[in-house]
């Protein structure tokens, strides 16, 4: 019953993106998209049923059938979700071809859809490049940006060959772990955890880096960045304290997020079996390293790891060869990667802005609703993300990427401090007057700072990147 099944669909499938293909339907044909979601929803649900298709070996059906089955019944007109969703089922009749063995040129080519490979292709070949456009490359791979640079990392390293990972259940994991970040935070989501990713590609690639780290060192720093927020609520702490969450009583009020982050990390590393070839001591170490990473992005212990830093410098004792001081400065990196929104040029910085601050007031507005106390920050009557920024550069970001400065003295670090000072001052200018965030002489200053850093040579993949 499940080939013939699966054999329909295929069918189905192949005439359905042929007929796409000539351009019989668009993307967004939305009576062929719901009839197409209808057939597979009373197919899944009469004759396999959730439960036994979850425990069935198939990733790509496994992932797509646990998304359908999440849209209620009564739901309306098929969202722009589903028919993302939907493409990913392109993406399997592709990659199919890996499946029965028929060797593929070219990793990328099956995993991302045809109408964007190209041009998704092009930007990885520059996902070095600290103008990384990340909101434009989640466009191009239809919200999987996740998935296809952790992906595209992952091979240019070639950690999947060094470690004997499984493809099908590497691309499980990722799949997961992209759909478990929730889509309807404005900032907490799977792109955010993309754009650290390549932040954290980049810091990889410094030179005092990329001289002294090992495969297993890249592997931790790529998998904590993609998985540090992972199933993040889109409140913060104190919230979920406030509010007797039982994460809050589950992980002892301390770093709940970030426990919360790790574990749900660790529990998808096991349910993909993606590590389960490596011997239990080796697996278990490497959750408890990527604990230790994830846990480090706890901004209250902002200061201990900033204090520890600093006094590194100050001795000049860090040693890279040895192992405990490396998995520091992996540490300092993936916290650096996760607050370096400031220091991206004006037009990403502003866009990350907008949007954690809708995240913060929107608690905010939960907490007014609620009559519980309104936390300072997410008050949308007396704040504005122009205070927020300006706090959070001068207090937050400022002092820990000058002393990442001072232990990685690049042009990327001097690029990064550069668009900190002007973004920090084009947040001034608009604070008092919107518009002035594009006063001309900021203007051109930023616009002096992208050049540079368009020309520059940032450090590049190993591999074709
Ligand atoms: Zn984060």
């Amino acid at each position: 019953m499940g080939i013939v099944l699966i054999w329909s669909l295929v069918v189905f499938l192949t005439r359905w993106i042929s007929q796409k293909r000539r351009g019989a339907i668009s993307y967004d044909s939305e009576d062929q998209t719901a009839l197409y979601i209808r057939m597979l929803d009373v197919r899944v649900r009469s004759q396999l049923g959730f439960e036994q298709e979850r425990r069935g070996s198939h990733p790509y059906l496994y992932v797509d059938f646990r998304i359908l089955h999440s849209r209620p019944e009564s739901a309306g007109p098929v969202s722009a979700r589903n028919v993302r969703r939907l493409l990913s089922f392109q993406r399997y009749l592709n990659s199919s071809q890996f499946l029965r063995g028929i060797p593929a040129s070219d990793p990328l080519s099956y995993i991302l859809d045809d109408d964007y490979t190209g041009q998704a292709k092009l930007m990885l070949e520059k996902v070095g490049n600290w103008n990384f456009d990340i909101f434009l490359f989640d466009r191009l791979t239809n919200g999987n940006s996740l998935v296809n640079l952790t992906f595209h990392l992952f091979n240019s390293y070639g950690l999947i060959e060094l470690f004997q990972l499984d493809m099908v259940k590497l691309r499980r994991f990722l799949v997961m772990i992209q759909e478990d970040y929730r889509s309807q935070n404005p900032y907490h989501n799977a792109v955010h955890a993309a754009d650290v990713t390549q932040a954290m590609y980049c810091y990889l690639q410094e030179p005092k880096l990329a001289q002294t780290l090992t495969s297993c060192d890249l592997l931790l720093g790529l998998l904590a960045a993609a998985t540090h927020d992972l199933d993040h609520p889109g409140v913060n702490q104190p919230f979920l304290i406030k509010t007797d969450h039982y994460l809050a009583a589950l992980y002892k009020n301390s770093s709940v997020l970030e426990n919360h982050h790790w574990k749900s990390a660790v529990g998808l590393l096991r349910e993909s079996a993606l590590l389960s070839h490596l011997p239990t001591e080796d697996r278990l170490s490497l959750e408890e390293r990527l604990g230790s990473l994830i846990l480090a992005t706890d901004i209250s212990r902002q200061n201990d790891y900033l204090s520890e830093f600093r006094s590194h410098l100050d001795k000049e004792d860090l040693c890279l060869t040895n192992g405990g001081h490396r998995h520091f400065i992996l540490q300092m990196a993936l916290k650096c990667a996760d607050i370096c929104n400031p220091c991206r040029p004006w037009k990403l910085c502003q866009q990350w802005s907008e949007k954690v601050t809708e995240e913060f007031f929107h608690q905010g507005d939960i907490e007014r609703k609620h009559n519980l106390e309104v936390t300072p920050l997410c008050d949308r009557q007396s704040n504005s993300i122009a205070n927020i920024q300006i706090g959070f550069m001068s207090y937050v970001v400022e002092p820990l990427f000058l002393e990442w400065s001072r232990f990685s003295d690049t042009r990327l670090s001097q690029t990064m401090l550069g668009h900190l000072s002007l973004n920090k001052q084009g947040w001034k200018e608009g604070r008092d007057k919107p518009d002035a965030t594009n006063s001309r002489a900021s203007e051109e200053q930023r616009t002096s700072v992208a050049k540079d850093s368009n020309s520059r040579v940032l450090p590049q993949g190993s591999k074709g990147s």
